[in-house]
């Protein structure tokens, strides 16, 4: 069959491993090719997201002794993974491509599985995702932050399965997808998932980061996270109202038995009493007050994404 892949790398200050990185992903499409799974004129794109280092010499280099086969971007300025990696399928959309593999510039995840996923593309898949089989190398912090941040988008109704990456293969009807999404702050992984095209997985192992470090620090993985969640969700805007709901319930149930203190028992002290209602009832009316305000601020945002109101999978005219 002849579909031409093309590998997406999105590379910050990775100067360290961009040119090995690029020649091992050479011979894994020269393999994939000789197989006959994909056209000769697949390729590499790479997005450098603005990195202060030599990365971007270095792919131009690799541009001048392998040619058309190293393709690639540079942003002005770090604007993060993300983003690196949707330029990244936007570009190769439009140079044109059967499908698109993103895989990280440190070859962590196994570059020989890039073959699973395009059989499993030539067996009908739209979207193949990675699987990771362990967190063995991440950190114990971002083994454990990862873990809430899957086990959190669940309960909020995004279905993410766990231990999802970036390492995926995108077929060209997502990416015709994609480029109908216009928001800004596109979390990928919810993205492809949520889409419902057919999907496959695929499990792999990670490996140690060979050279160089990991780019990602607290802060980015937990901007990364925040993203995810507040552009997939408006559960948390929910979450309020439902607690001034509850408040004012509670102060419902209070004020009945701080009357029965003042009428009842004759215990209560002067004046305490209308003093505790009035502060619970309206401490809740405050809340759900809020709240409404939030399922309002919940449309505005949705409306504001201006996200195709639907996807037509099949036509007949
Ligand atoms: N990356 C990027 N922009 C950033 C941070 C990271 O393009 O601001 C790239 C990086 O070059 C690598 C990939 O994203 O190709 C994953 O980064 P890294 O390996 O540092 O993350 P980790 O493996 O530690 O999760
Ligand atoms: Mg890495």
């Amino acid at each position: 069959m002849n579909s031409r892949l093309a590998i997406i790398i999105p590379c910050y200050n990775e100067e360290l491993v961009v040119k090995s990185t690029v020649e091992t992903l050479l011979g894994v499409l020269d393999k994939i090719t000789s197989n006959g799974k994909i056209s000769e004129d697949s390729y590499i794109y790479l997005v450098d997201d603005g990195s202060k280092d030599n990365t971007w010499n270095i792919i131009e280099e690799l541009r001048a002794t392998y040619g058309e086969r190293v393709k690639g971007a540079k942003f002005i300025h770090n604007y993060g993974n993300q983003k690196a990696l949707i330029a990244g399928l936007l570009g190769v959309r439009e140079i044109g491509c059967d499908c698109a593999v993103s895989i990280d510039a440190d070859l962590q995840q196994d570059e020989n599985i890039i073959e699973t996923f395009v059989d499993e593309f030539h067996k009908g898949a739209d979207i193949v995702s990675g699987i990771r089989n362990d967190r063995k190398t991440d950190s114990f912090f971002k083994k454990h932050s990862a873990l809430c941040f899957y086990k959190f988008m669940n309960i909020l109704g995004v279905k993410i399965p766990p231990n999802h990456s970036d390492f995926r293969l995108v077929s060209k009807k997502a990416l015709d997808i994609l480029e109908m999404y216009k928001e800004e702050g596109l979390f990928l992984r919810g993205f492809f998932h949520e889409m419902g095209l057919k999907t496959a997985y695929v499990h792999f192992n990670v490996k140690p980061r060979k050279l160089g470090s990991s780019k990602f620090n607290v802060f980015s993985l937990t901007s990364l996270a925040l993203n995810g969640i507040t552009a997939f969700s408006i559960v948390p805007l929910r979450i309020i109202a439902v607690c001034g709901f509850l408040t004012m319930l509670g102060s419902f149930l209070l004020a009945l038995e701080v009357m029965f203190e003042k009428y009842v028992m004759h215990s209560a002290p002067a004046g305490w009493a209308t003093l505790v209602i009035l502060l619970a009832f309206f401490g809740g009316l405050q809340i759900f007050c809020l709240g409404i305000i939030g399922e309002y601020l919940g449309q505005i945002f949705n409306e504001v994404k201006a996200r195709p109101r639907y996807i037509k999978e099949k036509e007949l005219n």
